[in-house]
This record gives C-alpha cells, sequence and structure tokens, in this order.
C-alpha cells in the first residue's frame, strides 16, 4: 500500500497546473492538495482550490487578497497573498511542490522548497536557466530532490543509470521545430500572434508556445539539461524530431541509445514525478505506432532559429548572461504577444540585450535577482525604442 502524499501546486491555473490536478483528481487515494497558488485569476484559483480540497491558496498579486479571501469565505480554506505567501506556499511541509509558474518569478518559491529539502517537480524551466548552479548546489545542501517535468528532461532522468553520467557519450534532445519548423525567415517576418501561438503536437501556456515557436524553449532546454545532468556542453546535441514521439535520448559509452516515448501530453512526466520513484497508472490514449508510420530526424537550423546560438553563447559563457538572456526573452515575448513588436523581433532583441551587457561572474543568489531587474529594464528601454 503506498501512502498519500500532499502537494503544492504552484501555478495552479496554468496549463501545467491544470495537468497536475487533473492527473492528483485521477489518483485521490495517492494524493492530497495542500497549497495551490495563482498570478491573477481568483476566480479559478478559488474554485481549483475548492475542487482540489486544498488548504491554503495564495494569489501573487497582492491588490487581489480582498477579493480571494471573499471567494473563499465559508470554505475553510486559508487565503493569502503576496511573493511572501508563494513562498510560504512553498514552505509548507508538503511532501510534493509542482513549480508550474512561468518565467524568473517561480524562482524565490521554488529555491524555499529546495531549502526545506522537499521533493520538487520542476516545469519552470527559467529558475534552472536563471539561477542553475547555485540552485543545483542547494539541492544538494538541503538535500532536496528535483525531478524534472519538462518532458525531454523527463525522458532523459527516466533513462539515466545510476550514476552513469561518467558513462554519457551524448545526451539528444528532440525538439519538434515548432510551428515554423519548415519556413524561411522571410515568411517568418510575418508571423502573427494567433499563428506563433498553434503549436502542431502540444497545448501549452502562451510564454512557452511562443519560445517553442522561436525555439528558445530548445535553447531553454539545453541550458536546463546542463544544469540538471551536468556533462560537458558539448555532449548534449539538439535532434529535430517533428513527430514528438521520441522525449529525448541518452548514448553511452558502448553505443546504445536509450530512449523515453510517449504521446506528446504533459500529464505523463507530470505523473513520473507526482509518483516518483514509482510509476502511476493513467489511461490516457496510447502510441499508435502503425498510425505513426515514421519517425523523421533533422539537424536544427541555427541561422532560421538564431534563439538557438544565442542559448548556446549564453550557456558558454556563463555567469550573468543566461539571466540576462532569459529576461530579455521574457519580456520580448510578452511584447509580441501584445502585439508591440513582431516575430523576428523577439530574438532580435534578446541578441541586442545579450551584446550590449558583457557578462559578469555570478556570486549569490542576490545577483541573479538584481540582475534579472537590471535586464528587464535595458529590454524595457530598448522595446520602447523600437516602438517609438
Ligand atoms: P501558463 O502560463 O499556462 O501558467 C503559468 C502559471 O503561473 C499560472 O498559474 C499563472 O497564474 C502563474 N504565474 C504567472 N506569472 C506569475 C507571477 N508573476 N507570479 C506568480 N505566479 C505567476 O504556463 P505553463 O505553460 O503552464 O508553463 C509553466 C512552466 O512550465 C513554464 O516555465 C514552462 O516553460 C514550463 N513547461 C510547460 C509545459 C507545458 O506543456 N505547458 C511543458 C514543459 C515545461
Ligand atoms: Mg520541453
Amino acid at each position: 500500500m503506498s501512502v498519500t502524499k500532499s502537494v503544492c501546486i504552484m501555478g495552479v491555473t496554468g496549463s501545467i497546473g491544470k495537468s497536475t490536478a487533473e492527473v492528483i483528481l485521477a489518483h485521490p487515494d495517492r494524493f492530497r492538495v495542500d497549497a495551490v497558488t495563482a498570478y491573477r485569476n481568483v476566480p479559478e484559483l478559488a474554485s481549483m482550490a475548492v475542487s482540489l480540497g486544498a488548504s491554503f491558496a495564495v494569489i501573487a498579486d497582492e491588490t487581489l487578497y480582498e477579493d480571494l479571501k471573499r471567494a473563499l469565505a465559508g470554505t475553510g480554506i486559508v487565503a493569502a497573498a503576496g511573493e511572501n505567501a508563494l513562498i510560504e506556499a512553498a514552505e509548507r511541509p508538503s511532501d510534493i511542490v509542482i513549480a508550474g509558474i512561468v518565467g524568473s518569478a517561480g524562482l524565490r518559491a521554488t529555491l524555499a522548497a529546495i531549502r526545506r529539502g522537499a521533493i520538487i517537480g520542476l516545469a519552470n524551466k527559467e529558475t534552472l536557466v536563471c539561477a542553475g548552479e547555485l540552485m543545483m548546489d542547494d539541492v544538494k545542501r538541503y538535500n532536496a530532490t528535483l525531478i524534472p517535468v519538462d518532458s525531454e528532461h523527463s525522458a532523459i532522468f527516466q533513462v539515466l543509470e545510476d550514476n552513469a553520467l561518467d558513462r554519457i557519450d551524448r545526451i539528444l534532445l528532440t525538439a519538434s521545430g515548432g510551428p515554423f519548423r519548415t519556413w524561411s525567415r522571410d515568411d517568418m517576418a510575418g508571423v502573427t500572434r494567433e499563428q506563433a501561438l498553434a503549436h502542431p503536437n502540444w497545448s501549452m501556456g502562451a510564454k512557452i508556445s511562443i519560445d517553442s515557436a522561436t525555439m528558445m524553449n530548445k535553447g531553454l532546454e539545453l541550458i536546463e539539461a546542463c544544469r540538471l545532468f551536468p556533462v560537458e556542453q558539448n555532449r548534449i546535441e539538439i535532434l529535430v524530431h517533428p513527430q514528438s514521439v521520441i522525449h529525448s535520448m541518452v548514448e553511452y559509452a558502448d553505443g546504445s541509445v536509450l530512449a523515453q516515448l510517449g504521446t506528446p501530453d504533459m500529464r505523463t512526466p507530470i505523473a513520473y514525478a507526482l509518483g516518483w520513484p514509482e510509476r502511476l497508472s493513467l489511461s490516457l490514449p496510447r502510441l499508435d505506432f502503425t498510425a505513426i508510420g515514421q519517425f523523421s530526424f533533422e539537424s536544427p537550423d541555427e541561422v532560421r532559429f538564431p534563439a538557438l546560438r544565442l542559448a548556446r553563447e549564453a550557456l558558454r559563457t556563463g555567469g550573468t548572461l543566461p539571466i540576462v538572456l532569459n529576461a530579455a526573452n521574457e519580456l520580448a515575448v510578452a511584447a509580441f504577444l501584445d502585439r508591440r513588436i513582431g516575430f523576428l523581433q523577439i530574438t532580435e532583441l534578446v541578441e541586442a540585450v545579450m551584446a550590449a551587457h558583457p557578462s559578469e561572474i555570478l556570486t549569490d543568489i542576490d545577483h541573479v535577482f538584481a540582475t534579472d531587474i537590471l535586464a528587464r529594464r535595458w529590454t524595457e528601454d530598448m522595446i520602447a525604442g523600437l516602438c517609438h
């Protein structure tokens, strides 16, 4: 018999949060939800807190505290608001924290969970991009456990043999190539918000959908993979695999390649993180190999998708550069979603901000936060200049 695990879901109203809620509701005997958090959507947060039977609900936007309190009146669920309440949610003694906030906004709460030695199902890849090595040091120091939720990293985690990092020849990080995989730069210049949001294989939040279209998502995932699985950078290769069935592969020193396959559904890697070290059952459609027919593979094109080159550069240079890359990208994507800049300008902006601000050696976590704030200011100024 397995014991019931308590779960904190950071970002419960998002795509990862909702998929997590579905997996949990399908296993009421295995999980109990302790805390849930969201940014601004009070009605959805309140209704999910009630349906999940949570004890503690946090709205990140402090100005919405009274609204949340009203929405939860009579339910017995404690309402809270603001950054410190997000940290409190992560610090409560739940067994697992699902880090499903988008962007560097999730960093403080994830660190709080790490520092109490929690098991963390990490979807929020931007935190590892920004604070990677410092975060991994804390994971060791506080004896926390990081289980990747990102499908590629979950795949690698699942096929990684114990203490095998020195026996790995290559990690093959697969990429769908996104909706513009076969498009020319000229064609991409006119891409609309709607076209960029329509991913061929996955249904996801807005920011990661745009990241997939520019392939910055794969760039961030490359940095994420280097942090989670510390092999030499040139051993991690990006491989375009448009069917999104092979979620990633590891090639060992003897030439064996181990892969994890599945349908493109985030509930599978989320269930893996929630159940770890056991596997949960999920009644999802299974892979139909004869219907798929063929797998295909291509090399990534760093000319049409400069985000890949920029991410490699940030990784190689290290220091504060990955933080700058991430912050510039977060703001550029938001500006594209607001129709303030064009599609190609997203990576042009990231490149310009990175070029204008040479990397510094990263000293500590406060340096991460300070750089994030500064890089946002630089990017905002540049966007304002462009939109003149
Ligand atoms: P989403 O936009 O659908 O949801 C984001 C969640 O974070 C929401 O609950 C929102 O309320 C909350 N949030 C947003 N800004 C916040 C802030 N400033 N402070 C506090 N909370 C805030 O995003 P998503 O697609 O679920 O992605 C979440 C994370 O998971 C991202 O880092 C993404 O890269 C990663 N991820 C997502 C998928 C996917 O399929 N959606 C797959 C792999 C990895
Ligand atoms: Mg992924």
